[in-house]
Formats: structure tokens, sequence, C-alpha cells
């Protein structure tokens, strides 16, 4: 996109609310050596851009990193973009930080230098290489501690009038539900992220652990508590992708995160509300599939950004 050079090797940093990761990846997606910290819990916008540098200089000091032609960067949202000013939602000492400008003022020099909301990257990486491959029309959910999305449709990334189209978190499902972190009510991410679902199993009477994975293993056990909470939150997801895919004409739906991997206890639910309430033809051809890559799907994603 930016020179004749094809791009081989990407250093790519994927930077969430509880760690942060940097890698060099191939130009198949493939991480060749990479590290990871913790993000500082409370720390302000220069001890954040000091853990940084620290994750990425570990990478390039590594006796197996190799020179790099690409920086790609994804981070949770918001964002300003493409002027890469972000604004995580879990990372409060960053406000309009200069995320972009400073890794490419340290490591990118004349290379190309791309950054995304970290939902629409790891979307962009199953379309390449994981769940998605194959198809034009795309939507990559990501369901844990939020619910996040991206998009590629005709075969190409979405992004929006300001990069944050496949905010499918924020699709309001139940207008009478309860209220979100983003100021709405009822939206998919108010009711099926992690924290929604440990809160409304207590509201039931739930009295173990207030966590997803504590439910998750509650619901697998039997109780009645988590088990209606995991169903209300996949009959959630469930809803928000028949609208999606009503508006988009979508081929596949990839789920992937911490709640997803909670496998057929959050999938069947899924299954089951977009059975019930996908009415038109073309909205029942719509797949819903396990996303693909694993864990480090974060920096394959950042590195799908400038390839
Ligand atoms: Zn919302």
């Amino acid at each position: 996109m930016w020179s004749d050079q094809p791009v081989t090797t990407i250093l790519a940093l994927d930077v969430g609310g509880t760690k942060m990761a940097a890698g060099l990846v191939d130009a198949a997606g493939s991480v060749l050596v990479h590290d990871r910290v913790e993000t500082p819990p409370g720390g302000d916008a220069e001890a954040l851009w000091a853990a940084v540098v620290g994750v990425v200089d570990s990478v390039l000091a590594s006796p197996h990193a190799l020179p790099y032609d690409a920086v790609g960067i994804g981070c949770g949202g918001p964002m300003q973009w493409p002027a890469g000013l972000v604004s995580p939602i879990n990372i409060h000492g960053w406000r309009d930080f200069p995320l972009l400008h400073r890794m490419a003022e340290r490591y990118a020099g004349t290379r190309p230098v791309a950054i995304h909301n970290d939902a629409v990257a790891l979307a962009v990486a199953e379309h390449r290489w994981g769940a998605g491959r194959g198809y034009d029309h795309v939507l990559g959910m990501v369901v844990s501690t939020g619910v996040g999305g991206g998009l590629v449709l005709g075969g190409r990334r979405v992004d929006g009038g300001t990069g944050n189209a496949g905010h499918i978190g924020h699709l309001v499902v139940d207008p009478d539900g309860p209220p979100c972190p983003c100021g709405s009510r009822g939206c998919v991410e108010a009711i099926a992220r992690g924290p929604a679902i440990a809160a409304y199993a207590v509201e039931l009477g739930w009295t173990g652990a207030q966590t997803g994975m504590a439910v998750a293993e509650g619901a697998r056990s039997g109780d009645p508590y988590c088990q209606a909470a995991f169903e209300r939150a996949g009959r959630a997801v469930g809803a928000a992708i028949v609208s999606a895919t009503a508006l988009l004409d979508l081929d596949v739906v990839t789920i992937g995160g911490g709640i997803a991997q909670s496998g057929d206890l959050f999938l069947d639910p899924v299954h089951a509300a977009f059975d019930e309430l996908a009415g038109l033809a073309f909205i029942r051809r719509c797949r819903i599939v396990p996303a693909r890559l694993g864990p480090l799907a974060g920096l394959s994603g950042a590195a799908a950004l400038v390839l």
C-alpha cells in the first residue's frame, strides 16, 4: 500500500486493559517472537508508554528477532482515527494519547505504520487467516470483558466515518434493558460482557465469585442462576447478529474472547436466538462460528493492518 516492497516482517503491538503484548509477525500471520507485560494498573500516560517501550524493546532484543519493515498497532477503543489518539475505556491514564505518533517516532522511521481498534484488527485477522477465511462479508466479534467487533465487507475492512464501524457491542437489543457503560441502555455489551453476566447471576441469587469464569463453571455444574445468565447473554448476542446480518447481508460471524471460550454454554443460546429470530432467507444463510486464531490473535491482527 505504501511502497513497492512487499512487507515480510511486522512489528506488532496489542494494547489492552489488562496486558500489553508485542511481537514480530510474518506475512502469513505467524507470531515469530513475542513478549507481554501487565498493563500498569492506575499508571499515568508516561508510565503506560514506558511499559509499551519495555515490552517492544524486549522483543527487539530477542536473539530470534528479525529486521521488520512495517509497524501495526491494535489498541482498545475508542480512539481518534486515523490520527491514532487513543482513549481506551479500560486504560484511564490515556486520554487522547498519541500512541500512533509515539510508535512511529520511536520504532517506524520511514516504515509504514498503522493503528486500529483491537477488535477491528482481530476481525481482519480472522478474515485473512482464521474462521472468516474464504468469505467476503465477515463480522468478527469478541465477547469478553467488553463486546467488540470489526467488519469486512466486499473483502475490504470497513472503517466508517470515524474508524468506529463494527461496534456491535452497542447495538441495542433491549431498549428497557440495563444501563451500558457507553451511556445507552440495553446494549449487547450491557448484557453479554463478562461482568454483566456475573452481575445478573448474582441478581438472581448466585452466591459464588462474581466473575464470568466462575459463573461459567457454576453453569456447567448445574447452577440455574448461572445457566440463566449465560442463556440471557447468548440470546442477546444472537439477536444482535440477526440485526447486523439484516443490515449487512453477512456470510459469517466469528466469535472469540473469554466468554465465547465457554463453548456451547454460550454458543448454544446464540444459535437458538438466531434460529428463532432470523426470518428472511438471506439472514438465515449467515453462519456463526467460533474464532479460530489463538491467544496471539491480537498480534496477528495488528500485523494484518499493514498487509
Ligand atoms: Zn452501549
